[in-house]
């Protein structure tokens, strides 16, 4: 395709996707396919000659966009929200076309260059101090993984020099909140940790944040029995509830065992554009105690602009305090040390700071969202959701037969429907779960709304997570008018 082939078929794409945007609203949340429709539907063999764009096209239309989830739907309060903003899909397009190979500074020194200035940009917005220097990873579970590779190396000093995790006599531990994401266990057994010394910490009955009590006796019988604690990833917003973990709390447990501290706000993160909500993380630049203990900052932080913010995917920021725990452990060039001559500014390797050795231009995505939407235009999206939220719970509470399963933080409101608790004796556990889950799966059936059954005290609930960038009220309310009564249907 030459650049002037291009210019004509990408004209008719930006087109095709203006107008996906547009009908979004007219069609079902939910795919309504089948297992293997899809893939019925696609020749088994390759073309062997070029084909016509609107032949691609044609086929979007039929074939593939049916065979989604539209995320993008004002009435998916599914999940968390998977916003992808019109201005970052720009960035991303840009990215594509631009086409530049990430593999070193020299080898793109603007895709480094503005990576680090967006990070700054956002390590501003979110109300973190100086001490913090951001990477975009594709995504939080990668961020993840690398902030417990550099926990691991670290804790056991820096072993994989030498004979790795298999040369240790003492095994390293790892907690987190039972309810914190699968992306972090899945982390923890990566970085070779290994099942046996992953810690699924209890949670506070009512807020299902975690109960640092129960943090402090893991950590000590680990001690007592001779393994050493190397990291607490504290949820700040976990999937099920957007439960806030106590993290000045569990910063100054870590303190006194040298443990590393990751905070997953991957989907809560975005609520730091808001100064009404930076509590989340309040303690996480460190502190002193009233008796003069000084608790040190964490010392990694994570989450998904490419979530409620709608920098489309994928777009996952890490903020680390030392950069150099990173380098360490996954830097491919052993003269690295070398290369910091005093009073020389070297450039910022970030293959280093990662995994992949090639990386994306990522940072258009966060440039092209800032620059074209507006930092306050954003902000004002989440506090419209977050209103949304409160209303939408206000209203849950007030409903007989309806109950607010977990406190609403955020954007996400939690209930569940007990067709006996208006009236005669209320469902058994049993039976309650079974009409959780078909009134949720006939709502989703419907193609109306979407929502996202999970499990919290032992017992299924919904959650309706809003935010969205298309969701108003109205949208809410629908979804809410069609849980009310197909819940009462399936009663
Ligand atoms: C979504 C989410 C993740 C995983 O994010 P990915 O970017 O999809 O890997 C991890 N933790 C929390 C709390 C999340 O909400």
């Amino acid at each position: 395709m030459t650049p002037e082939e291009f210019r004509t078929a990408g004209h008719q794409l930006v087109d095709w996707i203006a107008d996906y945007r547009t009908g979004i609203p007219d069609r079902p949340v939910q795919a309504q396919v089948k297992p293997s429709e899809v893939a019925d539907a696609l020749p088994a063999q390759p073309p062997s000659k070029p084909e016509d764009l609107d032949a691609v096209l044609r086929d979007l239309d039929e074939i593939i966009v049916p065979g989604l989830m539209q995320v993008q739907h004002p009435r998916h309060t599914g999940w968390f929200p998977s916003n992808a903003s019109l201005a970052s899909v720009l960035g991303d397009i840009a990215s594509s076309g631009i086409g530049a190979l990430g593999i070193s500074w020299q080898s793109a020194p603007a895709l480094t260059e503005l990576e680090e200035v967006v990070c700054d940009w956002m390590r501003q917005l979110t109300g973190l101090s100086e001490g913090w220097k951001g990477v975009i990873q594709d995504t939080a579970s990668t961020g993840c993984l690398v902030a417990l590779l550099a926990a691991r190396e670290r804790a056991a000093g820096y072993v994989s020099e030498r004979g790795g995790l298999q040369s240790l006599e003492a095994p390293l531990t790892v907690y987190a909140s039972e309810h914190a994401h699968s992306a972090i266990p899945k982390a923890a057994l990566l970085a070779g940790f290994g099942r046996d010394n992953i810690r699924s910490i209890g949670t506070s009955p009512t807020t299902f944040a975690l109960d640092p009590a129960l943090l402090r006796s893991a950590i000590e019988q680990d001690v007592d029995e001779g393994r050493v604690p190397a990291a607490i990833v504290v949820s700040i917003g976990t999937t099920a509830t957007t439960a806030v973990d106590p993290l000045a709390e569990i910063l100054e447990i870590a303190a006194a065992y040298g443990i590393w501290v990751h905070v997953d706000a991957a989907m809560a993160g975005s609520a730091l554009l808001l100064p009404e909500y930076r509590w989340l993380v309040e303690g996480i630049e460190g502190f002193t105690t009233p008796d003069g203990v000084v608790v040190p900052p964490a010392d990694s932080l994570g989450w998904n602009p490419h979530k409620w913010m709608g920098t489309i995917l994928d777009t996952s920021l890490l903020y680390v305090r030392e950069p150099e725990r990173l380098i360490r452990v996954m830097s491919t060039n052993p003269s690295f040390l070398r290369n910091a001559v005093p009073g020389e500014r070297v450039a910022t390797e970030y293959r280093d700071w990662g995994i992949p050795l090639g990386r994306r231009f990522r940072a258009l995505k966060l440039w092209f969202h800032l620059r074209l939407d507006g930092v306050t235009a954003i902000q004002d999206r989440l506090r419209r959701d977050l209103t949304n939220a409160r209303r939408l719970a206000a209203l849950v509470e007030a409903e007989p037969g309806w109950s607010l399963v977990a406190p609403v933080t955020l954007q996400t409101v939690c209930l569940r429907h007990d067709p006996g608790s208006a009236g005669s004796a209320e469902l058994s556990g049993e039976l309650l779960d079974a009409h959780t889950l078909a009134w949720a799966d006939a709502l989703n059936r419907s193609g109306v709304g979407t929502v996202t059954p999970a499990v919290v005290g032992g017992r299924w609930m919904v959650r309706v997570s809003i935010g969205v960038e298309t969701t108003e009220w109205p949208d809410v309310e629908a979804v809410w008018n069609a849980a009310k009564e197909l819940a009462a249907e399936t009663a």
